[in-house]
């Protein structure tokens, strides 16, 4: 998960309200089900110190040698056939159930950034100024933990899992490089899969059909230098400005209302669905000939977004600056997590049939200012991108990603091996 602009959101609070009931369904599909849930409770102790391991030697994206060599070891110790070095370190495990069904893809994020936020565990990072502010240890150790399970299950399984260990996710290089490093030539998923921690209590799992993140393109407005007067970058601003359809006195702009019932991401009604927002913190650069305006836009409608250019352009045309204009255009741009809506009803749907509807719980509303490059292989694979929640307010520990005080409660690690064990024997299972 990448932050994308410096708006603070690290007081993001979701207050949900969850528990999980294991095992009330009775009958033979359900078996299997308990196995995953046993087999999970016996390596538990073993992934918690797999994942303080992580947390102790972080490495940042594109350098994440040592973890992809421990990811590597561990995915051959469970007779995996395992592929090295893609697009940098990633790392590929293939389970071949040698029964016939869907190949399903189960994908996880690895490195770590650079923070100089102190930690609040015992288990700090041993390398300092690096850490594992973002949860992708914790992921990494789901990943692990799901390659366990299901390959003391491979006998009972159909089809085959692909576990993809991805590198350099923080940059937004990582599913990149290893797409074109070859990835899909490698394996040959129908669905893909992933999770990342977020600051839900516990025990709760989501996913939203459709747009995840929001949308963020940078726009560059660019006049000539011709003399020193300001007022055509002003003009440019309050084009921009007038974009907006959020009333700068909105709810909108505190965050942690993405977490309030009423308002907030869980519900129906909820005011982060329809959005497009300008953020003011503009960057102007001139040169003897050139004078230019940057800003970031974050939009739910990728549509909306690229119909600005358009209208910047003609707005300024129709202005005294028209003879002064040199360029609209893009210049920077990050597509968003969009999920397969009838993969994130079904999926979704398996968790709450076997773990309690109250495991899993929409969303409705998309997230801003983050994104992850997820994105990627949902261009070319139909998949599904989970929330986990990793938060646990009475032990003060609150995964919200990037934050300063940012700590999983790492029972998370049990909920997600569980659930997303069961979720993928399930879609091998599917037709
Ligand atoms: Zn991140
Ligand atoms: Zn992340």
């Amino acid at each position: 998960m990448k932050k994308i602009n410096k708006i603070n959101i690290s007081l993001t609070i979701i207050l949900f309200c969850f528990g999980i009931v294991y095992g009330q369904n009775e009958g033979s599909e359900f078996l299997i089900h308990n196995i995953i849930q046993k087999k999970t409770d016996s390596i538990y102790d073993s992934l918690v110190n797999i994942r303080r391991h992580f947390h102790e030697y972080p490495e940042l994206s594109a350098q994440e040698l040592k973890t992809s060599k421990f990811i590597e070891k561990y995915l051959s110790s469970l007779g995996l056939e395992v592929k090295t070095n893609i697009g940098g370190y990633g790392v590929i495990g293939i389970l071949k159930s040698g029964n016939s069904g869907k190949r399903i893809a189960w994908r996880t994020d690895i490195d770590a950034l650079k923070t100089n936020f102190e930690e609040i565990v015992d288990y700090k990072s041993k390398t300092e100024g690096v850490r594992h502010i973002c949860g992708h240890d914790v992921h990494t150790t789901i990943g692990l933990g799901m390659a366990n399970v299901l390959a003391s299950l491979k006998a009972n399984l159909n089809g085959t899992v692909y576990f993809i260990f991805q590198p350099a996710e923080e940059i937004n290089k990582g599913a990149k490089s290893m797409i074109n490093d070859g990835l899909f030539d490698i394996i040959s998923p129908d669905e893909i899969y992933s999770l990342h921690v977020n600051p839900m209590p516990v025990g709760a799992v989501s996913a939203k059909a459709n747009e995840v993140y929001a949308y963020v393109k940078v726009i560059k407005i660019t006049f000539k230098n011709q003399d020193t007067s300001t007022d055509k970058i002003q003009f440019a601003k309050d084009i921009l400005l007038k974009q907006m359809n959020i009333e700068s006195d909105s709810k909108f702009w505190n965050y942690q209302n993405l977490g309030d019932p009423e308002i907030g991401l869980s519900n129906r009604q909820s005011i982060y669905q329809n959005y497009l927002i300008v953020d003011q913190n503009f960057k102007i650069e001139e040169n003897e000939s050139e004078i230019s305006l940057e800003a970031y836009l974050t939009g739910t409608s990728k549509t909306k977004l690229d119909s600005l250019l358009q209208k910047v352009k003609s707005q300024i045309i129709d202005s005294d600056f028209k003879n002064q204009l040199v360029s609209v255009g893009f210049t920077n741009e990050y597509q968003t997590v969009k999920n397969d809506p009838i993969l994130t009803e079904k999926s979704l749907a398996i968790i709450s049939r076997i773990y309690g509807e109250q495991s899993v719980s929409p969303i409705y509303g998309v997230v801003p200012n983050f994104n992850d490059d997820f994105s990627n292989y949902q261009k070319k694979i139909p998949g599904v991108y989970f929330f986990l929640g990793a938060s646990n307010f009475q032990k003060g520990f609150i995964a919200m990603p990037h934050s300063p005080n940012f700590a999983v409660d790492e029972e998370c690690i049990k909920t997600g091996v569980k659930y997303f064990s069961s979720m993928v024997v399930e879609r091998l299972n599917s037709r």
